[in-house]
């Protein structure tokens, strides 16, 4: 029987949207062996009441590592935990998300366990001689298949890529101790701000509208704020030459050297489609354009195109959303 461990991210009290993907996506593993999927869930006191979420969405078991001096991500606490759990229970594989905190870990559980991993993958199966896994390469222009031989197999999955699945299991808890004292981490997070309030993550965001320098200026934004706010459940994104134009903030980029997105609706505004800014999106499931070039670049990877000024289009747009939100 091939168990498989899966990381549940939490952030503040909470479980993240992508440790429930991550559970979906482990479960698909561990089900072609008839194994068990077992999720590691780390927080201050209290985070145990999150485990019923993971065994609703298919963790048989759920590891929980409460410590008051968790009440913020520790990596180096994170990483030792994981890797001394993944030695101990004899795991065909560690899932992790390719998120920020996710990046931050998987490697670190590789390097602990001297095994290789696959990061950033969408979708990935067992194989009969250890796991296969989908790897964008070259800026998203291909997709690799990666055989990762080595037990675990270390994965991290692409935010977005496993919708999370209602798979009821019996989620039965297990304290665990922390591998090392929190107060010894060599770098301690004593605080989080949160950024902007009343967006959801860019990460998590099941619809994402983001703008480009065809906005023609930084306060022409507004238009593609109002999108966002009509959708209701829609983050605000960008491209690089607007980040460094300053009109947003850098933490706004999406693509190579920014961030990357996978969701359900992804609209982009003013973009010409350049491969850098490809490479964070174009895993969306349906991609809206508007851009007054018909020959952008961006209608190539584009499901529906309008050929149009943005400044004329998004108002529209937004009042076509509003209207259709009446509606239900
Ligand atoms: C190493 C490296 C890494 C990079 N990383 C990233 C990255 O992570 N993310 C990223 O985005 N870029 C990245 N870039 C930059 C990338 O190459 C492009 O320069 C950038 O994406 C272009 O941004 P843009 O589409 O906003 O601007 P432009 O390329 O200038 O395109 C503007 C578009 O708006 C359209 N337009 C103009 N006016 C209107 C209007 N009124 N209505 C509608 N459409 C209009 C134009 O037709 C055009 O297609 C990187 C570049 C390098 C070299």
């Amino acid at each position: 029987m091939a168990n498989v461990l899966v990381f549940a991210e939490t952030r503040g009290g909470d479980l993240r949207k992508v440790a429930l993907e991550a559970v979906t996506a482990a479960r698909t593993l561990a089900d072609r062996d008839g194994g068990e999927v077992h999720a590691l869930m780390l927080g201050a006191p209290g985070i145990a009441s999150k485990a019923e979420q993971l065994g609703r969405h298919g963790a048989d078991v759920v590891l929980v590592v409460e410590h008051p001096g968790l009440g913020n991500h520790s990596a180096e606490v994170a990483a030792a935990t994981a890797a001394a759990r993944a030695k101990e229970g004899g795991y065909a594989a560690v899932v992790f998300s390719a998120s920020a905190q996710g990046k931050d870990l998987a490697p670190r559980v590789a390097a602990k366990l001297g095994v290789p991993m696959a990061a950033d993958v969408l979708s990935f199966e067992k194989t009969g001689s250890g796991v296969s896994a989908q790897h964008p390469g070259y800026a998203s222009k291909v997709v690799q298949t990666l055989t990762l031989t080595a037990t675990p197999a270390i994965v991290s999955v692409r935010p977005g890529a496993y919708a999370p699945a209602a798979n009821p299991k019996a989620g039965r808890i297990e304290s665990l101790a922390p591998a090392m004292d929190p107060a010894s981490a060599r770098v301690v997070v004593k605080e989080m701000v949160q950024g902007r309030s009343g967006r959801p993550d860019l990460g998590e965001a099941p619809v994402v509208v983001s703008g480009g320098r065809g906005l023609r200026a930084a306060e022409n934004f507004k238009l593609v704020e109002e999108l966002a706010e009509a959708f209701g459940n829609a983050a605000v994104g960008c491209t690089r030459a607007v980040a460094d134009d300053g009109w947003r903030p850098q933490s706004d980029q999406i693509g190579q050297t920014g961030r990357t997105v996978s969701p359900q609706l992804y609209v982009a505004v003013g973009i010409s489609g350049a491969i850098q800014h490809l490479a964070g999106m174009r895993t969306a499931k349906t991609i809206v354009a508007i851009n007054r070039d018909k020959e952008a670049p961006i209608f190539k990877v584009a499901d529906y195109g309008i050929v149009g000024d943005a400044l004329e289009v998004v108002p529209a747009l937004t009042a076509a959303v509003r209207d259709a939100k009446k509606g239900h």
